[in-house]
């Protein structure tokens, strides 16, 4: 007889809502982690009283209330508003591309005067039925925007040509014509007051972690532990790479401790120019409005992966795509394990993604 109704490889969000909805239905669940901390790539650490984001800055946001009340059983979230500034060849412009960024590349004041920049540009470019990223950014804001803010951004973010990548990715920005420089149009957003820690620790209580436990250094035993699997990690390893690997892009981040109290004024700056190797530095203690003596701060990089390194971002191009639907028309077949979150589903979701992901699969399935 199995010991638990369920095993949960990864402590991430996926695998935490997974679990903690489980347990409401009276299921018993083991949640495992190779890492030594739980929460995934949300997870904070406390550095000089300051809730470091230690995977990457995380903003959550979201217009569906019932995801927002859902995460707010957990943890009160403060009113931060995602407003990241761009810094290109010395210069600042507003994010995301709004009537501030139209005013200080053009001097344009109006919207239809924005508008009017935008499309003569739209047209010189001749771009009528956007095929890859470069085409449909420059379709949305222009040549300039695209040269001065998405293209050396984009191409050291993915190690990519724009024109290799798909579109969707830069539909995640809004453009604008309001002088209102919020990253996000949904209805709901903030940090979890306290970080997110305190969001995770609130959908495992009461349930068995277990951390640094690679799920493939011990799958057999692991395996017989439980009636049912439920699996966050890569789907490629799961099925020990047989249709290939997917690829994926890493990242590297640096964190600093300065000597002072205020570095850059703002939580998210962007480097969009491709000669600095960076793409971004957080100073995490904008995020809850921090007024502690010293400040840190994370220089974000890109990197190359390969396997091994840490698996950020799914690159959904075709290539990639085909294979993972190999994988995933395999797991269909597979009754005795659930996939799901960003490694499992090899899907560029965001937070509320997954939360509304790992409702709907437990809705499912329980
Ligand atoms: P993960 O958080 O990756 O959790 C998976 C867990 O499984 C990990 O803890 C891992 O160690 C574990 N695991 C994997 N394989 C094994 C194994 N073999 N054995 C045991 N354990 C295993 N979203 C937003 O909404 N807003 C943002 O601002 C935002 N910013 C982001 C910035 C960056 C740099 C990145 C990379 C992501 C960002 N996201 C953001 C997305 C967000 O991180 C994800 O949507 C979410 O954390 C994914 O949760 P998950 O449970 O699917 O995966
Ligand atoms: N992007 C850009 N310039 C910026 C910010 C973003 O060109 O200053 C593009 C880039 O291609 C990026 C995409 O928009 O990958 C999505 O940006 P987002 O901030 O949502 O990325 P994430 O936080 O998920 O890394």
């Amino acid at each position: 007889m199995a010991e638990y109704d369920y095993l949960i490889v990864g402590s991430g969000l996926f695998g935490a809502v997974f679990a903690h909805e489980a347990k409401k239905k009276g299921q018993k669940c083991l949640v495992i982690d190779k890492r030594n901390h739980k929460g995934g790539n949300v997870f904070c650490e406390q550095i000089e009283n300051i809730n470091v984001h230690k995977y990457g800055a995380h903003i959550f946001h979201t217009n569906d209330k019932e995801i927002w009340n859902y995460v707010n059983q957990f943890v009160e979230f403060n009113r931060y508003t995602n407003s990241p500034l761009a810094f290109y060849k010395n210069e600042i412009y507003n994010l995301p591309f709004n009537m501030n960024t139209f005013y200080q590349l053009w001097g344009v004041k109006t919207p239809e005067e924005a508008k009017y920049k935008i499309e003569e540009q739209v047209k010189a470019s001749g771009i009528t039925n956007p095929q890859n990223l470069e085409e449909q950014a420059i379709s949305l804001v222009g040549i300039d925007i695209y040269e001065k803010l998405i293209k050396g951004y984009t191409e050291k973010q993915w190690g990519r040509k724009a024109t290799e990548l798909p579109s969707f990715i830069i539909k995640r920005l809004p453009v604008r014509f309001t002088y209102d420089n919020n990253y996000f149009n949904d209805k709901y957003q903030g940090i979890p007051i306290g970080g997110y820690n305190k969001l995770i620790e609130g959908l495992l209580e009461g349930i068995e972690v277990r951390l640094n436990v690679d799920f493939f250094a011990n799958r057999k035993e692991l395996t017989k532990l439980a009636k049912k699997i439920v699996f966050t990690g890569k789907i490629d390893e799961f099925y020990n790479n047989q249709f290939g690997s997917l690829e994926y892009r890493s990242l590297k981040f640096e964190t600093k401790i300065l000597d002072q109290e205020n570095f850059q004024g703002n939580a998210v700056v962007n480097y969009t120019e491709s000669q600095i190797p960076y793409t971004r530095i957080i100073e995490h203690k904008h995020f809850e409005f921090g007024t502690q003596k010293k400040t840190v701060v994370t220089y974000e990089y890109p990197d190359e992966w390969s396997l091994g390194k840490e698996s950020y971002y799914p690159v959904n191009d075709n290539k990639n795509n085909a294979i993972y639907n190999q994988y995933k028309t395999l797991s269909e077949k597979d009754n005795t394990v659930i996939f799901g979150g960003r490694l499992a589903e090899y899907k560029y979701y965001d937070m509320h993604q997954i939360i509304a992901s790992a409702l709907q699969k437990s809705k499912i399935f329980l």
